[in-house]
């Protein structure tokens, strides 16, 4: 079977890049190792969830996405309060300020990947493999042969590894990456709030990790606590009450009591910078291309922007010939470079930053977060670009 394009990856990020491709008259394919997961029958929430940067929203309404979802559970952020450490020091950003409608979506991790997936079934021009799984990947000068482990042959013009930030396609194309564990577990969870939170983000850097309380329709939130492991696994083991205590006093009480709705789930937090986006009819993306620390909530919208750049790549100079061409591949990547890096130099320092015990630092953080607050043009920047 003769493809343009193969992605390897179904995640929200390699099934966008086939979502905007859809009406492309290229032959795609995609092949995801995990059978997809239907929507609960009832009304339960996911405690994974993302803030998703209206330009994002944009390319998912391009591709079809956007349109699917159900509007009851979209959370628009009007502002956002990032709390220092000392009770004082704060820096807030308003869409109002900024002059957009909204900083932010709120959307449940399982919900958007639905809606990606029924749009991908619909498409003609678009093959499922799944649940499948490649055993071998072949490099040859006009394409990459893929063999599944049914036997079955496939060959592509272009590969493309969106398999998540362990992949194994980056692996096995010899691309290095440097990676470093940041001893840490992301501990979400969904909680009812006793005061309404008016949508607004909240966020805390605390001396025991860094807590978010993302707005939820009704007077539910999603938190997230990045937090050292140890003291993670403290709370992932605490009883429902406890937690919920635990949360409202970190959260100084901003939202009075809480109550937790969704049992929480620890994820392992990782930086990873690769040594090249590319090589011979390889492009990676997503977190397969890059790992951040979510502090910035900024991960799957990095991937979204690789999609949107490649998709766009594609779309102007793949549809008339090859779309593994690696002058392509090359913009590709020399597009693609500075944002990655910005963003996980940014998130990075933040972490080390506010992760230090040291005197000193403490009182220049929160000096900092103050500061910042009172320089509009540099406020400014910053939101422009968690805007994209
Ligand atoms: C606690 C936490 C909170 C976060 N919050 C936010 C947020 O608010 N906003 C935001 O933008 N980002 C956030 N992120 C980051 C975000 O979760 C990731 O950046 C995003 O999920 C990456 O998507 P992806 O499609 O690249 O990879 P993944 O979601 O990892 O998808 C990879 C896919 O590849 C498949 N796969 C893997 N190996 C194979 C194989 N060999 N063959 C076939 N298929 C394979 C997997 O089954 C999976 O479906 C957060 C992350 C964490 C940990």
């Amino acid at each position: 079977m003769k493809f343009d394009i193969v992605v390897i990856g179904g995640g929200l990020v390699g099934a966008s890049l086939l979502s905007a491709l859809k009406n492309s008259g290229l032959r795609l394919a995609l092949i995801e190792a995990r059978s997809p997961v239907p929507l609960p029958e009832d009304e339960s929430w996911d405690a994974r969830v993302y803030a998703i940067s209206p330009g994002s929203v944009a390319f998912l309404q391009a591709a079809g996405v956007w349109q699917r979802m159900d509007a009851a559970r979209v959370t628009p952020v009007h502002e956002m309060r990032v709390h220092g450490d000392d009770n004082a020091a704060r820096i807030d950003f308003s869409a109002y300020e900024s002059g957009v409608p909204e900083l932010a979506y709120i959307i449940e991790n399982r919900q958007l990947q639905h809606a990606v997936w029924a749009e991908l079934a619909q498409a003609e021009n678009v093959q499922l493999f799944c649940p499948a799984q490649y055993v071998s990947l072949d490099w040859h000068e006009s394409h990459v042969e893929l063999t599944l482990s049914d036997g079955t042959v496939l060959q592509t013009a272009l590969l493309v590894g969106a398999d998540g930030v362990n992949s194994r396609v980056r692996e096995q194309a010899g691309i290095g990456a440097s990676r470093h564990s940041y001893g840490q577990t992301g501990v979400v969870a969904n909680f009812e709030v006793e005061r309404p939170h008016h949508h607004i983000a909240y966020q805390w850097f605390r001396r025991d990790g860094i807590l978010a309380l993302l707005p939820l329709p009704g007077k539910r939130v999603s938190m997230v606590w990045s937090a050292h492991t140890a003291f993670a696994n403290e709370l992932l083991d605490l009883p429902a009450e406890m937690l919920s205590d635990r949360v409202a006093r970190a959260a100084g009480h901003e939202l009075g009591e809480m109550q937790l709705v969704t049992p929480p789930a620890g994820f392992p937090l990782n930086f990873v910078e690769v040594k090249s986006l590319i090589k011979p009819r390889l492009a990676l993306m997503g977190d397969a291309a890059h790992g951040i620390h979510p502090l910035a909530g900024q991960g799957v919208n990095l991937g979204l922007r690789d999609a949107r750049e490649l998709a766009t790549l594609v779309q102007r100079f793949g549809e008339m010939g090859d779309c593994g061409e690696f002058t392509l591949l090359r913009c590709y990547e020399r597009n693609r470079r500075e944002d990655i890096l910005a963003m996980g130099w940014v998130t990075d320092r933040l972490q080390k930053l506010f992760g230090s015990e040291d005197a000193a630092i403490l009182r220049i953080r929160n000096l900092g977060l103050g500061i910042t607050n009172q320089l509009p043009l540099l406020k400014n920047r910053l939101m422009r670009h968690a805007l994209s």
